[in-house]
This record gives C-alpha cells, structure tokens and sequence, in this order.
C-alpha cells in the first residue's frame, strides 16, 4: 500500500515516517531516536491520557532537538489552559485542576514569577467586548508562544505531507483574531475542515491547506476550545513570490500581551 496516499493519517504510527526528525529535518540515527508529540502530550492531563489516542500524536525527532522545547510546552500550557475564556474547554479544565497547581506548589518563587509575569488586577473583557470587572492578569511571553506554535505547523506539515517541513521555510503565525474577517473566511473555506485526534478533550484542533508541491502552507490551530492561531510557512520561492502582496503582520509587538488569567492568586 502506499502510504502517502493513506486517506486515514488519524491512523498513521511512528513507524510510517521517514526517520528524519521534525524539528531540523535531518536524518536520525537509531541511538538518536525520540518519538515526538504533535501537540506536546503535556497538553493532556494525565489522568486523561488513557482516553487519548497519544499514539496518533507521535514524529520521529532528535532527541535533543525534542528535549530543548519542553520548558516552552509547559510554560505555553500553564499560561493558555488558565486564561479567562479557556476553562469551558474540558481539557483545560482538567489541567487547571491537576498539573498545574502541580507545578505551581512544587515551583520556587522565582518560577512562579517568570511564569506569571506582573500579575496585577487589571480590567477584563470578554471576546465581544463585556466588561467582565478587575481580574487578576499576567505578561505573556509571545515568542515563547511563536516557539510552540511554530512546532505544531511543523507537525501538522510532516503529518499531512510525510516529510518533514524544510528548515528555511519562513513561518508566521499571529492571533487569528486580528487578520481581518473577509480575508480569514477566504482562506479557511479551502481549508480541509477541523482535525483532532481520537479522544482529543477540547485540547488541540486544526484545519489547513498545503499546496504546490508542499512549498505552500496555511493554518488556523484552535487550542483549549479558546484560541484561534493563524499560521503560514512558506518556502523560500514561494515567499519571493508573495513578496510584493501584502503579507499579514503583526501591527504591534506581541511581547507584552496581558491575559485575564483565572489561577487563584
Ligand atoms: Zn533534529
């Protein structure tokens, strides 16, 4: 059977990929071998794990390559899963009442305070724009969050097109909520429509379209039932190709992002 052409990727194994590691795309020697989650299984409480089809998650990798972003997963779960707007979301839920508090209590100080920068009572609102009242809020560390994200493209990428993302594609990825909604529809109308692994707790989700020859790519990922991220990779000649329309970016810098965040403090 040729694999490439499998309609059932929720189906595919480890052992299906080439032995090439998702995150710097060379290949793996055996004693280098590590298995990957796309999302980080951090994202899934453990006493959910049973439940989730862990295994549809799995990349081949580097070990060291997959060991240098663990402290990014964890510090993008504690800040997402606690936000205002997230906790309807049953796997955030069961975060927030678990790992968390966790990794809270067993944390020192100075963890906690570069976890939770500046926590202060500031003004929330909800999507829509409610005043929902002073809530205890944080500073988030966007690249941090572009890290993590960025790791996902990488691993929707080499699960829908079975080879890893070369590593001098450009990527981007933005809060969806602020491109603008006509040109978001566009796009996500080509989109296949909403992936999930089986068993997945309002975690993870992703829709996404990866065009001409695989050089092409956009995403949108939906984290904890809250979060809409919009993503782009681009090869290098794609990229020359787009350089004279306009690209989305940012209109401000994102590294002092404040959430309303729910933790007891
Ligand atoms: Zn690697």
């Amino acid at each position: 059977m040729n694999k490439h052409r499998d309609p059932e990727r929720r189906n595919r194994r480890i052992e299906d990929y080439p032995k090439r590691c998702m995150f710097c795309a060379k290949e793996i020697p055996d004693d280098e071998f590590s298995r990957e989650h796309s999302p980080p299984k951090c994202f899934y409480e453990k006493l959910l794990r049973n439940d989730v089809d862990l295994k549809g998650l799995e990349l081949p990798a580097h070990k060291n390559c997959n060991n240098s972003f663990s402290g990014d997963n964890e510090y993008v779960r504690n800040i997402l899963a606690g936000v205002l707007g997230a906790e309807n979301s049953s796997g955030a839920k069961a975060l927030v009442n678990g790992v968390i508090p966790i990794f809270m209590k067993n944390s020192t100080p100075k963890k906690l305070e570069a976890t939770y920068k500046k926590v202060k009572l500031r003004p929330a609102y909800s999507n829509s724009g409610i005043f929902l009242g002073n809530k205890p809020s944080i500073e988030v560390e966007w690249s941090r969050i572009e890290r993590v994200l960025f790791n996902m493209i990488k691993g929707i990428y080499y699960k829908v097109s079975m080879q890893p993302m070369p590593t001098n594609f450009h990527l981007l990825v933005l809060d969806a909520s602020v491109l603008p909604s006509e040109v978001v529809h566009h796009d996500v109308e080509q989109m296949v429509h909403w992936q999930s692994i089986k068993g997945d707790p309002e975690v993870f989700r992703c829709r996404y379209k990866i065009q001409r020859n695989n050089t092409e790519a956009i995403f949108l990922i939906n984290l904890f039932n809250y979060f809409y991220f919009w993503g782009e990779a681009l090869s290098p000649e794609a990229l020359k190709k787009y350089q004279n329309k306009e690209l989305f970016k940012p209109s401000s810098p994102k590294s002092k992002i404040l959430v309303p965040y729910y933790l007891a403090y």
